[in-house]
């Protein structure tokens, strides 16, 4: 088949227009959220939070300075978006103690530098690896699927990640593709519980304050915008499902906004280009089958309730935890290293820089703790994109 670029460059060249280089969609855009947060004024609500639960969502508020251009009293924080950041530290542990015995594990690259809590090294994978342990970064479950097969021996997979990666370990466990020699230790967790609780935690925190939610574009795509139907019901949060491009987010924070003003919180989506509102029903039917939800470790923050999935008893002899006979300290889990604040900035507590470590012991070159090492980590993100320039 002859692939015409011409037009896949005209295609792209308009969408580039219309959502990244249009000033003046822009312009109107910014004017409403302008307009609308002066009638919430005009009110007496003289503070809104908004929060964004997506770390690729924070890398394009940080990286585009979006945060420069809200009035004052509109404030955007970041929520728990980054897989890689809440993952138990026992979980690293565990896998570089077994990585050190010889059994070869799989990693995502975000995750490579993951450190633990323990200070003596190896703290990470990466570091294991240096030290002569057996550690394969990989691309994707199926690199590891491949790998494991020609290789033969013992392997673990380190399962990290949201809704979002959650279908890609699913369907090749349901396909009966993975290797009987390939381990998965599971860190997956899931979006919705962790919002209540971050939500939970800021309201309480803010009872003045008005909030809003830039929902997750990537995990909306797999669960549906129908997921976060709780948040204007019960919250009455006024909540948009939204894309990445610069003017997704600004037509986002306008909406909820707009919401605001018109006292009807609900759900808008934005992002109906890749969601909808039922979301992928066959990947969701894949984890059902693989996985079972149970109450889970978020590392800084403490044990949600149902918000973890591990492999269901059908798919049990893949189970890590099950082979190793690796024990849940949660404790230790849930603890960062000390004097890391990565639990609060996860939270959308305070912002990296209130951290004492922020760039200073602690660098994206060389990270102490676990919200510094992943694209999607919010202190990496403000690090290298200056999210704190503004402030
Ligand atoms: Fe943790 Fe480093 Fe972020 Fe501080 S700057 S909260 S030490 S990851």
């Amino acid at each position: 088949m002859i692939v015409d670029n011409t037009k896949i460059n005209d295609v792209t060249s308009i969408a580039i227009k219309a959502f990244r280089l249009n000033k003046d969609a822009s312009r109107v855009v910014l004017m409403n959220i302008q307009k609308n947060f002066s009638l919430l004024q005009a009110r007496g609500v003289m503070n809104v939070k908004v929060m964004d639960f997506c770390g690729t969502h924070e890398w394009a508020i940080t990286y585009y300075g979006i945060r420069s251009l809200m009035p004052k009293g509109v404030e955007l924080i970041a929520g728990p978006g980054c897989p890689v950041c809440i993952t138990p530290a026992t979980f690293v542990e565990e896998a570089i103690k077994l990585a050190l015995d010889g059994i070869r594990v799989y990693v995502f690259g975000d995750a490579y530098k993951l450190p633990s809590t323990s200070l003596k090294k190896p703290r990470s994978l990466f570091e294991a690896a240096a030290m002569g342990a057996n550690v394969k970064v990989v691309y994707g479950f199926l690199d590891a699927v491949k790998d494991a097969k020609e290789y033969g021996k013992e392997a673990l997979f380190l399962g990290i990640g949201f809704e979002t990666t959650a279908p890609s370990y699913a369907i090749p466990f349901k396909h009966g593709i993975v290797p009987k020699n390939l381990k998965f230790l599971s860190a997956l967790r899931l979006t919705p519980p962790i919002m209540r609780h971050a939500l939970d935690i800021n309201m309480k925190k803010y009872p003045t304050h008005k909030f809003g939610v830039i929902a997750p574009g990537h995990v909306s795509t797999v669960i549906g915008a129908s997921a976060w139907e709780f948040l204007p019901r019960e919250y009455k949060i006024p909540t948009v499902v939204a894309g990445f491009e610069p003017l997704d987010l600004l037509i986002a924070i306008e909406k909820i906004l707009e919401m605001m003003v018109n006292e009807r919180p609900g759900i808008f989506n934005e992002y109906a280009r890749s969601v909808t509102w039922e979301g992928n029903i066959y990947a969701k039917k894949a984890i059902e089958e693989v996985f079972e939800v149970v109450d889970a470790a978020w590392r800084g923050i403490g044990v949600v309730p149902k918000s973890g999935l591990v492999l269901s008893e059908k798919f049990k002899e893949w189970d890590a935890v099950r082979e190793y006979g690796i024990k849940e300290d949660i404790q230790r889990a849930i603890t960062d290293p000390p004097g890391c604040r990565c639990g609060e900035v996860s939270l959308g507590l305070i912002p990296p820089t209130q951290c004492p470590m922020f760039m200073k012991v602690c660098t994206p070159e060389r990270p102490y703790g676990p919200c510094m090492v992943s694209e999607e980590g919010t202190c990496r993100i403000w690090a290298l994109y200056g999210g704190y320039a503004e402030l």
